[in-house]
């Protein structure tokens, strides 16, 4: 009879898995580790990878190291890999799942950022890549026996157990110890769950009962200061992976600054440019270097973005090119291009507007009158329990953006009477700088206050444009997405014409046109982003600069007190802009260049007396009603009262808006 005291004593290195291997009565597995066993037995599925088949560790090198430090024998305690998409993070996680399956058993956790994606990954990632493993299959019994052990969430096999948790859930966190953790898409756990702690806590608590507790964080970045990969990556020891040059061979971390225009490489040491077909031996040729060796005993901290993928497994450095040439053309995908494609934190969501800048940035025009370069307008309607707050706001190329005005009409928004009010107001035309008269083509009117009143006004209104609105306070969620139809009848079922509610992703919406705001700051006037008359109400920029982005929180909060109608008004007309019947972020320039060929034909007409260009610094109350009719007015009539412009350009009939049903 053997003394498990002794046996404890006599294995002084006495892992945990040794121990429980012997009273399992199994023979001790011969070390392997974990790059050589997903050579020997991974398998890519056909779905949702592009080379299916064997596992080569070989095709992404930069993988080996890291993969290694997962290793049951190594020291290491915590890996992080901070990195962009589509470079192989996940499948590293799966790598490991499987080596711990068949190899190394224990209890083991893996936590995405909600149960629904965590069950989304487990039917469309995790089952097909057992599915594909034999010695995996032989382990974990099919889901559809009774009591097998094996549901969506939880798989029971010899020695051990893996439960799949929702970061969004603090019930589905506190299960029992776990010696093993996965961290997958860390950045976007909420920080502050049920009053314990943020979900990455909570789940570290389960492991802190395990000396030789491993931790995988993996994830893409998100906002500097708010982001937790990033906070993992600086409190590791921050390896880079270092390549050759293949000319001169100095060793060198890529830089999206050295990713020429047409996708080559330019080496930081002799100059030359490198073709990408070179990337296959530089990668082979690269190593790890921590910039905190004193910490990679205990911590490893790895970054991987785009430019390091397998060719073949990601995007091309031309690719790359080209999508940073995108984003620098618009804030909103900078901040994607950084996030996903550097695979880094992005700076500068969290500065200041501060309100006195942009109001000098006012120009000489008026309030109601649309400069050159304005050919769609949209409006935003918030509504209070005495009032409608109501921005309208011109756009054109690059998403330019002209406020037209923004005027806050006193109404009760339960009284049918006070509606028309403000559908009277928007269907007044403004005119333009060659004086020609739009109409608003779409309206977003927030209904999360006065819901029923809200749904009743803009029911019969929705083929005119007008939209029903909801604000989500889900950062992850796009500025516009579907509708969906809220309304039922008596029996439950969808009216057919009841109100399509948008959810619009009121985050991402101010993250972006905060963003333009504060890059306006040193762009001139012809060319920033969002352009103000120089009438508005005093209060207009105070309004527009209530909020802050919050750090802990991760979206946008109000200053205490304040009063932020001005944003949230033009964050709608922002929605209305890019909803499916305006869509003004994928219109070409062809449709840009025909709407200005009508809408301002001075600029193209040489047999016209070309009207001055400062006319919109003139008040026009009523385009109708000038006395000063120049050839390029009269042109303009015509454009006016014919056919609409452009049918990607739906300006409505001057009866728009103002027909009572
Ligand atoms: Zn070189």
């Amino acid at each position: 009879m053997l003394d498990l005291d002794t046996i404890d004593v006599d294995l002084a290195s006495g892992t945990d898995a040794v121990l429980d291997s012997w009273r399992r009565g199994w023979t001790i597995p011969e070390p392997i580790t974990l790059s050589a066993w997903a050579d020997k037995y991974r398998k890519l599925p056909k779905e949702g990878s592009s080379e299916a088949g064997d596992w080569y560790t070989s095709r992404m090198p930069f993988l080996r190291e890291i993969m290694d430090c997962l290793h049951r024998e190594s020291t290491v305690r915590e890996i992080t890999i901070k990195k962009s998409t589509q470079v192989g993070g996940t499948e590293v996680g799966i790598n490991w799942l499987g080596y711990i399956i068949e190899h190394a058993p224990a209890s083991v956790m893996y936590v995405l950022p909600t149960i629904d994606t965590a069950r989304k990954f487990s039917e469309q990632r995790l089952t097909p890549a057992i599915n594909l493993m034999p010695v995996l299959q032989e382990r974990i019994p099919p889901a559809r026996s009774r009591d097998s052990g094996n549901t969506t969430l939880m798989k029971k096999f010899p020695g051990g157990v893996l439960v799949l948790s929702g970061a969004n859930s603090s019930a589905s966190l506190a299960s029992m110890p776990i010696m093993y953790l996965i961290l997958d898409e860390l950045s976007k756990y909420p920080t502050d769950l049920d009053d314990q702690g943020g979900a990455e806590q909570q789940a570290l608590r389960r492991t802190s009962s395990y000396v030789r507790r491993k931790v995988l964080r993996i994830s893409s970045a998100t906002i500097k200061d708010a982001c937790a990969i990033s906070a993992a990556y600086d409190a590791g020891d921050q390896s880079r992976y270092y390549v050759p040059c293949p000319h001169c061979a100095r060793k060198q971390v890529l830089m999206i600054d050295q990713v020429t225009d047409d996708g080559q490489y330019l080496c930081v040491a002799c100059g030359r440019l490198i073709d990408e077909h070179h990337k296959t031996r530089m990668l082979e040729a690269g190593e790890w270097i921590a910039l905190f060796p004193e910490r990679s005993a205990s911590h490893r901290s790895f970054h991987i973005w785009s430019a390091m993928a397998a060719i073949g497994l990601g995007y091309t450095w031309r690719e790359i090119a080209d999508m940073r040439a995108e984003a620098r053309k618009d804030s909103a995908k900078e901040v994607v291009f950084v996030n996903t494609i550097l695979g880094e934190a992005y700076e500068g969501a969290s500065q200041k507007v501060e309100a006195n800048d942009l109001q000098l940035r006012a120009g000489k025009w008026v309030r109601r009158t649309i400069p050159r370069g304005g050919f769609i307008v949209t409006a935003g309607v918030d509504v209070q329990v005495n009032r409608f707050a109501v921005q309208i706001v011109a756009w054109g190329r690059n998403e330019q953006a002209w406020i037209v005005d923004y005027v806050e009409l006193p109404a009760d928004p339960t009284r049918k009477e006070d509606w028309d009010i403000l559908w009277d107001f928007l269907a007044q035309p403004v005119a333009n700088a060659a004086g020609i008269t739009l109409h608003i083509s779409a309206a977003a009117v927030d209904s999360g206050n006065w819901t029923q009143e809200v749904y009743n006004a803009v029911r019969p209104r929705q083929s005119q444009g007008v939209m029903a609105i909801k604000g989500s306070k889900d950062a992850t969620k796009p500025i516009i997405g579907r509708a969906s139809k809220q309304e039922v009848d008596t029996k439950g079922r969808t009216q057919r014409k009841g109100v399509n509610l948008w959810i619009i992703g009121v985050n991402s919406a101010k993250s972006t046109l905060m963003q333009r705001l504060l890059g306006d700051t040193d762009r001139d006037e012809e060319s920033r982003l969002i352009h103000f008359p120089k009438d508005l109400p005093d209060d207009y920029y105070a309004m527009l600069t209530a909020e802050r982005f919050d750090l802990a929180a991760k979206r946008w909060l109000k200053k205490k007190g304040a009063r932020n109608e001005a944003l949230d008004t033009l964050v709608y007309a922002y929605a209305a802009a890019l909803s499916p019947s305006i869509r003004i972020h994928v219109k070409r320039e062809a449709d840009w260049a025909a709407m200005e060929a009508k809408l301002e034909p001075a600029n193209d007409d040489l047999f016209t007396t070309r009207a001055p260009l400062a006319i919109a610094a003139q008040p026009r109350p009523e385009a109708t009603s000038t006395t000063e009719q120049t050839a390029v007015q009269t042109s303009a009539a015509v454009v006016a009262r014919g056919t609409p412009p452009a049918g990607a350009n739906p300006f409505a009939s001057p009866d728009w808006l103002s027909r009572r049903d």
